[in-house]
């Protein structure tokens, strides 16, 4: 298959310009008689929606919580990047572009990270109208504080609860057009299944989460905005909810799923206290703008921390990467705090843990200026560890987080199946083997509110215009598969319940396929998947019924999907003999213990084509050209 990712030609600074230009246009009038579903209103299906009814179209949104409110991404602490250079730091747009590309270990697409940053500063404007209570400096302006990968000050925050104050935003827009008649909301329905229609994607499956009933909703094109699928480690800092199944659905049904195996660890979480423990905790990375990281000198130093001088503490990340400090791209601190706990420096009862201590800081502000600042993360810390972090150092280790890989898409956000098109953390076109901080939330909203509105158009010019109906046999024949899969789950009536099957299965990604990876690891863990997978559809535990409201159920059918596409991260790992950003093969590492490219043969993103279930998937691959940055062996010293 060839891959063509639709980029347009011409200087990088005005492809996105041109593009737009040259797409095709719907009329207003003809808006109205397109019908587009939306599934998933965090901040990229939330945009999304909103600014297509908007446009005129009209949407039928779907989530499975409540309410759009309750998205994964009202978790979102840290802030949103935008290169607006209020600083006066020497930002730009090209220097987001590039801290973007090389962050992510240059294995994205330079275009789409270009056109990224050049809505980054749209994004604030839109949301700074919306209302969105961005912190200020004294003078009024917006305030700015760093984020790791970056020598400026770009990232804009409302206190540690960025995500949610943007999702109020995005929610307002989305209610004003549902009360408008614009937007039809559909809360607590699970898509199931994708309907196909000659080769195009032309509706979706879902299932009422209260009644239990199945869906059919047909629409002249599919978006898929439903998250990262981080879980698939059962212990992560996503949402419980967080979950693969849509998109396995598209890849099921043909759509290609794009280097499932780069996965981000983020260096500063709540340490892992228990085996019964289903969540894990984020202390934003902001905090790294003044915490510092460090361990004792000496192995086995079990020592509390006040009783060790300055003299005999690591501050590991300051004293190797000079330049950049506590503030190196994660999938570098991550790996750091990794190498220190296995030399026998952790701290803590387990010796899984570093400390962020924030001693240094408040002696020079003072507590007051540290609790504006963090004041909420510290609170969260103590509620969950009883220690209080204005005394004593944190004590952080690192935690699965966000997922780069995703759905292929093209330019414009189109997989490869005609009409469907994947935004935000759902699709893997961005951040390549890497994200930087506070880069999500500026994707999934410059996908929702400034990208999709624009490309979908070029595709809906050329449709015709509700031709689809839900009693089409597409519809009949895919809503009877769903209903058999859920009959097979019910009828199981194993020993072993679904979580448990869950937390094995993100044992194994974590232990072979998670921080650090190795051949044999993986190899192993093919297999161990393969017989888990085996065990789980002979021997698992749904209990209830399909016709009500069954959280089992659910769960069920999502850790179904993770224990396939589990398998399919590993082969994406195997594939690629390489390290870069978060995929770190143990074999392929510089003297330094860096990540080591190699960009003669993996210079590409690796899409994945399913053929069928137990068979392997078939390779694709799209090349990617730097024409803008240097191709370099990333540095933060
Ligand atoms: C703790 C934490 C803190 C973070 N902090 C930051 C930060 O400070 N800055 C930053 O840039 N990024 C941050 N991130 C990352 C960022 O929050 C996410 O990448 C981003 O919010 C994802 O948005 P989204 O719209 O793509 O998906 P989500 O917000 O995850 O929304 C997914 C939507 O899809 C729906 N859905 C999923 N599956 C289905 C299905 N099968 N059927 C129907 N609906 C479905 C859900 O109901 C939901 O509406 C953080 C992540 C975490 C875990």
């Amino acid at each position: 298959m060839l891959l063509d990712g639709k980029v347009p030609g011409g200087p990088i600074a005005g492809k996105w310009d041109r593009h737009r230009f040259e797409l095709k246009l719907v009329n207003p009038a003809n808006k109205r008689k397109f019908n587009i579903i939306v599934v998933g209103t965090g901040l990229g299906g939330g945009a999304a929606a909103a600014t297509l009814a908007e446009l005129g179209y009209c949407v039928k949104a779907f989530c499975f919580q409540d309410t759009p409110r309750r998205a994964h991404s009202i978790a979102a602490q840290g802030g949103i990047n935008a290169a607006k250079n209020y600083p006066n730091d020497g930002d730009s747009i090209h220097r987001l572009f590039y801290d973007t590309v090389k962050g992510g270990d240059f294995r994205a697409r330079e275009a789409n990270v270009h056109r990224l940053a050049e809505c980054s500063n749209l994004i604030i404007d839109h949301c700074v109208a919306q209302g969105i209570p961005f912190a200020r400096d004294y003078g009024g302006l917006l305030a700015n504080r760093s984020f790791g990968g970056a020598q400026v000050s770009r990232t804009f925050y409302a206190r540690g609860q960025t995500g949610q104050q943007l999702l109020l935003g995005a929610y307002s827009s989305l209610s004003r057009q549902i009360a408008d008649g614009k937007v039809e909301m559909y809360p607590r329905r699970e898509m199931l299944d994708l309907v196909m229609v000659n080769g195009h994607a032309k509706g979706i499956i879902v299932r009422n989460l209260i009644t239990g009933e199945l869906e059919s909703h047909a629409a002249d094109a599919v978006v898929l905005a439903t998250g990262g699928y981080g879980n698939v480690f059962f212990l992560s800092t996503n949402a419980m909810g967080s979950n693969v199944s849509a998109n396995f659905a598209a890849y099921r049904k043909g759509a290609l799923f794009a280097n499932p195996c780069f996965t981000q660890i983020h260096p500063t979480c709540i340490p892992v206290h228990g085996t019964y423990q289903s969540k894990l905790t984020l202390m934003s990375e902001s905090l790294r703008n003044d915490g510092r990281v460090w361990v004792p000198q000496n192995p086995g130093d079990k020592r509390p921390p006040h009783q060790i001088p300055e003299g005999e503490r690591d501050y590991y990340l300051e004293s190797k990467y000079p330049s950049f400090g506590n503030l190196v791209p994660r999938d570098v601190a991550s790996r750091n705090a990794k190498e220190q706990c296995d030399a026998g420096k952790g701290v803590g009862d387990t010796g899984l843990a570093v400390y962020l201590d924030f001693g240094d800081a408040i002696k020079r502000d003072g507590e007051d200026v540290i609790r504006k600042k963090y004041g909420n993360l510290f609170q969260m810390y103590e509620k969950i560890t009883a220690d209080n972090p204005y005394q004593t150092p944190m004590m952080i280790y690192p935690a699965v987080h966000y997922t780069m890989g995703g759905m292929w898409v093209d330019y414009n956000l189109m997989s490869n199946i005609p009409g469907l098109f994947v935004l935000g953390e759902a699709n893997f076109s961005d951040h390549g083997a890497n994200r930087l901080g506070a880069s999500a939330l500026m994707q999934g909203l410059a996908d929702g509110y400034f990208v999709l509105p624009y490309t979908i158009g070029g595709y809906l010019a050329g449709a015709e215009k509700g031709s689809i109906s839900a009693n089409d046999t597409a519809f009949v024949e895919t809503e009877k598969n769903v209903q058999a899969r859920i009959d097979k789950l019910l009828s199981i009536n194993g020993k072993r319940t679904v979580d448990d099957f869950h937390r094995q299965l993100g044992l194994i990604m974590w232990d072979y396929c998670g921080m650090a990876r190795n051949n044999a690891g993986l190899e192993k863990a093919r297999t161990m998947i393969r017989d888990l997978r085996g065990e789980f559809w002979e021997n698992v535990l749904v209990p209830g019924g399909g016709k009500d409201f069954n959280q089992s159920l659910e769960k069920a059918g999502r850790v179904a999907d993770f224990l396939e596409f589990g398998e399919l991260m590993v082969i994406d790992a195997l594939a690629r003999q390489e390290s870069c950003g978060g995929h770190f093969n143990e074999g392929f590492q510089t003297d330094e213990n860096e990540a080591q490219r190699d960009d003669d043969n993996f210079c590409h993103v690796a899409a994945w084509q399913y053929q069928g279930e137990g068979q392997d998937p078939e390779f694709h691959k799209e090349e990617l050209k730097f024409e803008n940055v240097k191709l370099t062996q990333r540095s933060y010293k």
